[in-house]
């Protein structure tokens, strides 16, 4: 059936045959807390990259759906090797992973013999093949902590998410990588200052792939499962979240009654918003787009990934 065809179909409607089709086919849906709102309410589990790749680990289902990005769909086809990974729009690219290409990592490695490549997990599958380790804007710190205090480490491929975990390890001797991501990178420490005017006595809290000078102007710094988590335990607390706009909107809807707002409410990643309900409903109809990543660049993936979920 043609997409516009899935668009003449009432929301509600395209929900109930998503429900219907996923059960026909054995099909768990995930989706990120960054897709649009109504994909997170017909998915079976919501979350961040780590809850994700976690909770990917533990499904017995044999095919995935995975509302996000690439990457994050490359990622649980390469922890779960025997089941059939569907991303609903092969489009959905991030930015941020385009920074760096494998040959780019090897490059580097040679500019910094008996350096580790510490990957966070926005990377591509060639690029987390050619690293060591792989980690997430929830664990960077406890990931490069793992690896002793002499150890010199090349961070591929977010600086802000480098210079947080320089600065909360204390360590200089890691390396930058020149990438970021065009929805946190854009906020200003004007935009931080605005929303103290706008909403006083509040709790900022910044994602760690924002600027260090808007991490500096913020209360506390977190992933977006730590954002989740501290407006679950402080329903009373005004928020300011310095994130995609996605997470409030899902925050808004299971916390109802709190008061959490977005930086701007345009922080909006508009690959993440490519994959619609009805795009949902043909990936099950269909099943497409399957996820193939050679055997060879998946294996040596898996290993980095393996590591990092080794460290708890
Ligand atoms: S929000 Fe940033 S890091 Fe996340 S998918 Fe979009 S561009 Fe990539």
């Amino acid at each position: 059936m043609d997409i516009f065809e899935y668009s003449r179909l009432s929301k509600k409607e395209i929900a109930k045959r998503i429900d219907k089709a996923k059960r026909n086919i054995g099909a768990v849906i995930i989706a990120h807390s960054y897709q649009r709102i109504e994909v997170q309410q017909i998915a079976d589990i919501v979350g961040d990259s780590l809850e994700l790749a976690r909770e990917v680990v533990n499904t017995d289902a044999p095919i995935i759906v995975f509302c996000g990005v690439m990457f994050m769909a490359e990622t649980a086809q390469i922890i779960n090797p025997d089941k059939m990974v569907l991303i609903p729009e092969i489009q959905a690219g991030c930015p941020l992973a385009a920074h760096a290409t494998a040959e780019d990592v090897i490059r580097m490695k040679g500019k910094y013999p008996g350096y580790k490549v510490v990957t966070y997990i926005n990377s591509t599958a060639e690029v987390k093949s050619v690293s060591d380790i792989v980690c997430t804007s929830a664990n960077s710190v406890k990931i490069v902590e793992s690896f002793p205090k002499e150890q010199g480490i090349i961070f591929v491929p977010d600086k802000n998410l480098c210079a947080y975990t320089k600065r909360i390890t204390g360590r200089e001797n890691i390396v930058c990588w020149d990438g970021h991501c065009y929805v946190h990178d854009r906020i200003t420490a004007q935009d931080i200052l605005n929303a103290r005017k706008m909403h006083p006595n509040t709790v900022i809290i910044a994602h760690p792939e924002v600027k260090i000078e808007v991490q500096e102007l913020s209360d506390l710094i977190g992933s977006t499962s730590a954002m989740y988590r501290y407006v679950r335990d402080h329903p009373k607390q005004t928020v300011v979240l310095v994130t995609e706009y996605g997470l409030i909107q899902r925050i808004n809807v299971e916390f109802p009654g709190t008061s959490v707002y977005p930086i701007y409410e345009h922080a909006i990643c508009s690959n993440m918003k490519l994959i619609t309900l009805e795009k949902v409903l043909r990936t099950l109809d269909e099943q497409i787009y399957e996820i193939n990543i050679p055997d060879a660049i998946a294996n040596r993936a898996r290993v980095t990934i393996d590591r990092m979920l080794a460290i708890k």
